[in-house]
């Protein structure tokens, strides 16, 4: 018998592998534990699943090497990763690898050796007398080898001229071999410059002088990198002083500075008023209790629920547990992380996407080898290695932003429940407009439901007004991006000295450019979608594949020169507001105005700060942050996203309109919402202006049970993708005929249909929506589709499924 392990590898596959473990590794392979192992021609990192012995002379392939003394994945994260693996039918091994730190200390790279065939080709193509040029061209890689010893590695090789048609023709004929290598990289290091106290002052030249005033005067020992920039000198000033003896150079590992976060941000009271008393009472009861415990915290917007979860936070660390903070995006980690970071000291971690490879990398570990008991995040930080968890709070816990888009298709959310059940922790879901599904929940008895049903200092709600769009239009006789009586307010405010904030949830200049002549727009060329006009740049661009093209003259269709934008995004709006306020401070939060977290953090502090009037933005104005001195939010065009082909359309509309207006009037000001609307008698415009929540659900929950969606039924969308129309059609009839085959009572198919993005990155797209009112008939039928796709041999990358999808284009 031999010693084996399952290992997990990060592929699109639905299988895991089995690898030989030699004698000297056994000890150390443990489940959760990253290996590398060599994949065809390849060294892959993998996880270990779990041992078991084989066969003696099974022909398995040795496991190169054991990263992680200590598993990197508790076996809770395995358990967990098999969950989800299993629930959203993602495969395994990808699914792990989302829940890994940035395997940093690995670089990956193939290797190529020379053959024995390869050198007596290599003898032989030396004797010829006129080499042709692909016999040429073998010899030149064939030789590159021979000089350097018989192994060159991959980036070698990808230098020569013409290096790859030679390769393969080589490795075909088994000239030349590749192997897969996993090699340490060494930390990257810097260098570091200080003045020699010894060294003798004079005589200096005057860029010398510079260098002396900068670190022995000014600043002490600095990083070269930072010595050149503050003393303006060259590299040569400083290797010359240093040959002198006049300075001391050392190396260290780059260790990269934290990202600090300033807003006006004043760290929230930490006394709380009786509603959030009574909610933290119950709160501290089920934490020592010991045991999962699902509940849902509904609090208007500025009733003070980050106070609430920093003190179940309290309680946690008291009773010697930890605790996970999830929040939507990552402007609110590095809010909330300063806030826990001043209220909890180093104990708490932040893990999100935004952080560099090695940053996250050093978090991750930091977490893993127990030195933080607070982690704040993103929706990845729910798979934070911590132990001993009491407590996972959810923020927002309605954003779409939870649920990721991408292989593994997971809600954070709903994991954060599952982790929460496995390590039998309180979980805290947070919001001011509950996801209907979390409501409902929470109506049933499932999780238990807390209430703040006022804001703090029992300061007012906003004010809400309905501008009427086509009320406007009837008396400017104008389409502006900004009504009259928007106009108006912000003047007011202006002249009282007070900030604003102007939400237009559209990005770019103008939604779309249209042609008068035949009525077309001019769409994106790898997706059936019109393309967003963008000033600055002078280009027009896809949102979704990042195609971009010139602004046509004339229509690229009829060649008609009658062109004509359509729509206010929010560059337009900003630049309607500077002619409108030519003295007025503005600035622009979007992703276009801002490309980097630095840029991101810099508008923000500015605002905070008081030295801007009006910021315009996305939807990224209206989540979460806490500004004082905002007196008045305006709604540019509340519709945009109602006539989405989506069935939370109205919900997204509501939770968006609510969560803008919740930013007015946190301070001890009143505020006042001004929100545009060409449909101002909708129900979701209508209940978010009076902020109605419990109407709103009632109502959208009605149309969600006669319409048999979430929370009734269980959704999945099953996607079916390919570059040639005739082979997604062909693949959507067999996927058809497949659930046409099954009979299952609880299982609604709708489908195929076009997608409503029917192309999309050059792909053709249809698409099937399961409805199921039970959830393990939907996983069943799943399961089975995947086997049918394997059977008729549809490729893996063909098909897409989301398990509960928030996302139906
Ligand atoms: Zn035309
Ligand atoms: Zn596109």
């Amino acid at each position: 018998m031999v010693r084996t392990c399952e290992v997990a590898l990060p592929l699109p596959l639905r299988t895991t592998f089995t690898y030989r473990v030699p004698g000297a590794l056994d000890e150390q392979m443990v489940a959760g534990a990253r290996v590398v192992v060599p994949f065809r021609n390849r060294a892959m990192l993998g996880v270990v699943l779990g041992r078991g012995d084989g066969p003696d002379g099974a022909s398995l392939k040795n496991v190169a090497e054991i990263l992680d003394p200590v598993p990197a994945l508790s076996s809770r994260l395995v358990e967990l990763g098999r969950w989800i693996s299993n629930y959203y039918l993602s495969p395994i091994g990808e699914t792990l690898r989302a829940m890994l730190p940035p395997s940093v200390e690995l670089q990956f790279d193939r290797e190529w050796q020379i053959s024995e065939a390869g050198r007596a080709r290599l003898q032989e193509l030396r004797s010829l007398a006129a080499p042709n040029e692909a016999e040429s061209a073998d010899l030149a890689v064939l030789q590159v080898l021979e000089a350097r010893g018989g192994v060159v590695s991959d980036g070698i090789l990808r230098k020569l001229r013409d290096s790859s048609a030679a390769v393969a023709r080589l490795l075909r004929r088994n000239e030349l071999v590749v192997r897969g290598a996993g090699r340490h990289r060494t930390a990257r290091m810097q260098k570091i410059v200080a003045w020699k106290v010894q060294a003798v002052p004079a005589p200096f030249r005057p860029a010398e002088q510079k260098v002396h005033r900068v670190l022995a005067e000014n600043a002490g020992p600095l990083a070269l990198v930072s010595l050149l920039k503050m003393a303006d000198v060259s590299r040569a000033v400083v290797q010359r002083l240093a040959k002198q003896g006049k300075l001391l150079v050392t190396e260290e590992p780059l260790a990269p500075e934290e990202v600090r976060f300033a807003t006006d941000l004043l760290p929230p009271s930490n006394l709380l008023n009786a509603e959030q008393v009574h909610v933290m009472n119950a709160i501290k009861a089920w934490l020592q209790a010991r045991a999962f415990h699902p509940a849902l915290l509904y609090g208007v917007t500025g009733s003070g629920k980050t106070e609430v979860y920093l003190h179940a936070v309290e309680a946690t660390l008291a009773l010697g547990r930890t605790a996970i903070i999830l929040v939507p995006e990552i402007a609110l980690t590095m809010w909330i992380s300063e806030i826990c970071r001043a209220r909890f000291g180093g104990t708490v971690a932040v893990l999100h996407s935004g952080l560099s490879e090695r940053e996250r990398a050093r978090e991750w570990w930091r977490v893993r080898r127990q030195e933080v008991q607070v982690v704040v995040g993103t929706r990845s930080a729910v798979f934070a290695p911590l132990e001993g968890i009491g407590l996972i709070v959810v923020d927002e816990e309605q954003e779409s932003s939870y649920k990721q888009e991408e292989a593994p298709r997971y809600h954070g959310r709903d994991v954060a429940l599952m982790r929460a059940k496995l390590e039998g922790a309180v979980a805290l879901l947070g919001s001011a407009t509950p996801s209907l599904e979390s409501y409902q929940r929470a109506r049933e008895g499932k999780y238990d439901l807390l209430c703040l049903r006022s804001r703090v200092e029992n300061r007012p709600m906003a004010a809400v007004q309905i501008a009427d769009l086509r009320e406007d239009f009837r008396r400017t006789h104008k389409t502006a991006p900004i009504s009259q009586d928007l106009r108006e307010a912000i003047a007011r405010e202006l002249a009282a000295g007070r900030q604003s904030i102007v939400l237009i949830n559209r990005r770019g200049y103008s939604w779309f450019v249209l042609c008068r002549g035949c009525g077309a727009a001019v769409l994106c060329e790898n997706c059936s979608i019109a393309l967003t006009y963008h000033k600055k740049r002078e280009r027009l661009a896809c949102h979704y594949c990042g195609f971009s093209r010139r602004v046509p003259r004339a229509c690229p269709k009829c060649n008609s020169e009658h062109i004509y934008f359509v729509g206010a995004g929010a560059e337009q709006v900003e630049e309607h507001l500077r002619t409108l306020f030519p003295q007025a401070r503005i600035a622009r939060l979007d992703r276009d105005a801002v490309r980097h977290k630095r840029a991101f953090g810099q508008v923000l502090g500015a605002f905070g700060a008081g030295s801007i009037d009006i910021l315009v933005g996305t939807q990224m104005v209206a989540k979460g942050h806490d500004f004082h001195g905002v007196t008045l939010v305006g709604v540019a065009s509340a519709d945009a996203q109602l006539s989405f082909p989506d069935f939370r359309a109205a919900e997204r509309t509501f939770q968006l309109l609510t969560q803008v207006a919740g930013r007015a009037g946190r301070g001890t000001l009143p505020g006042k919402v001004i929100v545009e609307s060409y449909h101002p008698e909708h129900y979701a415009i209508q209940m978010a202006a009076s902020q109605d929540y419990v109407s709103f659900f009632e109502k959208e929950l009605h149309f969600r049970r006669l319409m048999h969606y979430p929370p009734f039924v269980a959704l999945a969308s099953v996607l079916v993708r390919g570059a040639k129309l005739e082979k997604a059609i062909h693949w959507s009839r067999q996927i058809e005929a497949f659930f046409e085959s099954q009979k299952m009572p609880e299982i609604k198919v709708l489908g195929p249909a076009a997608a409503p993005l029917a192309r999309l990155k050059g792909q053709y797209r249809f698409h099937f929506l399961l409805k199921s009112t039970r959830r393990a008939a939907l996983n069943q039928i799943l399961n089975k589709c995947l086997a049918c796709c394997v059977e008729k041999e549809i490729p893996d990358r063909a098909i897409l499924i989301d398990v509960d999808p928030v996302n139906l284009l």
